[in-house]
């Protein structure tokens, strides 16, 4: 599988953004190392203190600075078969004013937010305009993903899938969350994906913290476990599931909550549609659960945007009245957490389409009950 796209995919994308960037007002936006670089060139080129950045002017061609020891790594990514203009320098020399060559003293500038501060103070030091966030400009290219990349998406989803389907290899009583995360490690990059960015095996008490990761904690028979997983396939964009196990008839309470959990993801994807803002996604998991007394144990968001970063544009959550929009990709996750006791989630990728969502992740949502 490629690392990247086609050479025209990053080229309409470098494209839409200098439109955006003129539309915003701005000379040129700049763009550091990380998952916006990597969008909008292919490159997943990573520096940290010396400057290596993508130039996008309003006006005219893109091109990139870098120090000359990446020079070569660049030329093997998007950038070299795009044929975008390199300016490369060396220790010693200034980047920041190659970086802003022809734009002038007053150059009205934005950076990509994850732009080392490191890196904003010089540049910033080299215009006199105020520089702002290209987060806007940024967020409306890569909320909005593209058939090639929802694709992706898909074959991610089918990945981590598969890693669930297998989950009675390796979740048994009588081993440690640290052993089942092992062997779901080697599944998920055995399943398509480049790594396991990610794994949660939550048991027993440990499944109500929701950021819980692993532990030495013995499995026992009559805990409820959560499982979620998830990581980059090809050419990077990311899967994220969680399913909830247990290996024996769970207690009443725990089944009766659990089925609520099931309405209440099942009513959140079947918000989804044009025109329907974020926040709309997130209270109707949330109605659910507060009309069954259960509000209080939902104690996150419910979901998050999915691409090139696990977590991005849109957040479905309370305040965000972002309207969705087809082709846009994210989470849908709701969880009740019983503090000491047992917790659980349902997280589906879910993708908009023209009429409703088209999830990603299609393995049953009941709680699976393993061979104990
Ligand atoms: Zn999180
Ligand atoms: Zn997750
Ligand atoms: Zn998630």
């Amino acid at each position: 599988m490629a690392t990247r796209f086609a050479p025209d995919v990053y080229a309409q994308r470098l494209a839409r953004a200098a439109e955006l960037t003129a539309t915003a007002g701005y000379h040129a936006i700049v763009v550091g190392t990380g998952p916006d670089f990597r969008y909008l060139t292919g490159s997943d080129a990573e520096t940290f203190e010396r400057l290596t950045a993508l130039v996008i002017p309003a006006q005219g061609p893109a091109r990139v600075v870098t120090a000359r020891l990446e020079l070569a790594s660049l030329r093997e990514s998007a950038i070299g078969e795009l044929g975008l203009q390199i300016t490369d320098w060396v220790d010693g020399e200034d980047p920041y004013t190659l970086a802003l060559d022809g734009f002038g003293p007053h150059a009205k500038l934005a950076v990509s937010d994850a732009l080392p501060a490191l890196h904003l103070i010089p540049l910033s030091q080299r215009t006199s305009a105020p520089i702002a966030l290209a987060t806007p400009v940024l967020r409306e290219l890569r909320m909005i993903k593209d058939q090639a990349e929802l694709e992706a998406l898909r074959r991610a989803g089918a990945a981590i899938d598969r890693v669930h389907a297998r989950m009675a290899e390796f979740l048994k009583p009588g081993r440690t969350e640290a052993q089942v995360a092992a062997d779901i490690d080697a599944a998920i990059r055995a399943e398509g994906h480049n790594l396991a960015e990610f794994i949660i095996v939550g048991s027993g008490p440990n499944g109500a913290d929701p950021h819980h990761e692993q532990s030495n904690r013995i499995i026992e028979t009559n805990d409820i476990v959560v499982i979620d997983i998830g990581g980059p396939v090809s050419p990077g964009y990311n899967s994220d599931s969680t399913r909830t196990y247990c290996f024996t008839t769970p207690r009443p309470d725990i089944a009766k909550a659990y089925a609520i959990l099931e309405q209440a993801q099942a009513a959140a994807v079947a918000a989804v549609r044009p025109g329907a803002t974020a926040e709309s996604i997130d209270a109707a998991a949330r109605d659910v659960l507060n009309a069954a007394g259960l509000g209080d144990q939902f104690i996150h968001r419910t979901g998050h945007g999915i691409g090139l970063s696990v977590h991005e544009e849109p957040y479905i959550v309370a305040g965000n009245t972002d309207k969705l929009r087809e082709g846009m990709a994210f989470s849908i996750e709701p969880g009740i957490y019983f503090a000491g006791d047992w917790g659980a989630r349902i997280e589906d990728i879910v993708i908009v389409t023209a009429d409703g969502c088209e999830p990603v992740n299609t393995r049953p949502h009941g709680l699976v009950v393993l061979p104990g």
